[in-house]
């Protein structure tokens, strides 16, 4: 659906908090959102607006890191990229957090446990993983491992895994009381794109890399990974943080929408730059005065 009325798209691609989100009724290959100005070419559009979108979303950032830095401000936000094997999320860090100063953002990614995380509460990691003031944070997967993964494999008893979702809301709201902003994202792709973007892994030996054997054993748990998605945005999509289930297979809307969904956020904030807690005018006269290198101690302030 396409029409030329300013959109926010978070409310296009939101999970209704206390509704229930049915994935399969998701084109995965649909662009929800893009407006009609995007026209017939729209990757060329959205890779030209995500520069521009990219811009402020740098803006917000130095005004979030700046009133932090000022003691001025408590805030930060979260962009939490949850995905199936070969979803984007790496692909989205680089593309919508690259846009941003490298020097006030957090990027966590959490892969399987240590034993010392396991020996703690799910949550110990992830709480030492939260971005402070002033920073934006990213998780590359999260918290949601633990109702998914640990879910799928029967890592934990069902009891267990159930009574996380609660404890996710719980933290997220404590979060977002104490000044966090908090976009969670389900970056959602295809059975058929997954194959794809895992067969290019193979096809490419510079890719190599990213191949992982496993991603084809995970695969054959596609039905239950999907469940168990179902569940989670389900039940840990609230008001004060929703889930964004943003259709993936195309990387060029995936990332336009993930970094539109971020600038809403920051607007939200409203974010200004602090005052300085000096005298422009008599450090103009300062500086003015310093005007030979042996002789710059002159004016005391
Ligand atoms: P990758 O994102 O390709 O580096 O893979 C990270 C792996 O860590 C994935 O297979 C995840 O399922 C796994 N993982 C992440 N968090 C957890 C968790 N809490 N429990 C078990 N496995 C996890
Ligand atoms: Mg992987």
């Amino acid at each position: 659906m396409r029409d030329d009325r300013p959109v926010n798209l978070r409310d296009i691609l939101r999970v209704a908090p206390g509704g229930r989100v049915d994935l399969g009724a998701i084109d995965p290959a649909g662009t929800p959102g893009l407006p009609k100005k995007a026209g017939k070419e729209p990757k060329v559009w959205t890779r030209r607006e995500l520069e521009s979108i990219g811009t402020d979303l740098a803006s917000h950032q130095e005004r979030l890191y700046a009133g932090a830095k000022a003691g001025h401000s408590r805030r930060r936000l979260l962009l939490v990229l949850q995905a199936m094997d070969c979803g984007g999320k790496d692909g989205t860090t680089k593309k919508v957090a690259g846009t941003m100063n490298p020097q006030g953002l957090h990027i966590v990614s959490f892969g399987k446990p240590s034993p010392e995380e396991l020996a703690h509460d799910f949550l110990w990691r992830v709480r030492a993983a939260l971005p402070i003031a002033g920073y934006v944070g990213v998780f590359n997967r999260s918290h949601y491992e633990d109702v998914l993964v640990a879910r799928v494999h029967e890592l934990v008893a069902p009891a267990v895994w159930r009574e996380r979702y609660e404890k996710i809301n719980q933290f997220e709201r404590d979060l977002t009381r104490n000044g966090t902003t908090i976009v969670k994202v389900m970056l959602h792709i295809s059975f058929e794109e997954q194959r794809a973007r895992i067969e290019q892994r193979l096809d490419d030996p510079t890719k190599h890399w990213k191949y992982n054997p496993a991603d084809v054993d995970e695969r054959g748990y596609w039905t239950e990974y999907q469940e168990a998605y179902q569940d989670a945005l389900t039940e840990c999509s609230t008001d004060y943080a929703p889930w964004y289930v943003v259709p993936a297979n195309r990387k060029w809307y995936r990332d336009w929408a993930v970094a539109t969904l971020l600038r809403e956020a920051f607007a939200d904030l409203r974010l200004t730059y602090p005052e300085g807690d000096f005298d422009v005018a008599a450090e103009r006269r300062r500086l003015a005065a310093s005007t030979s290198p042996a002789k710059h101690r002159v004016t005391r302030r």
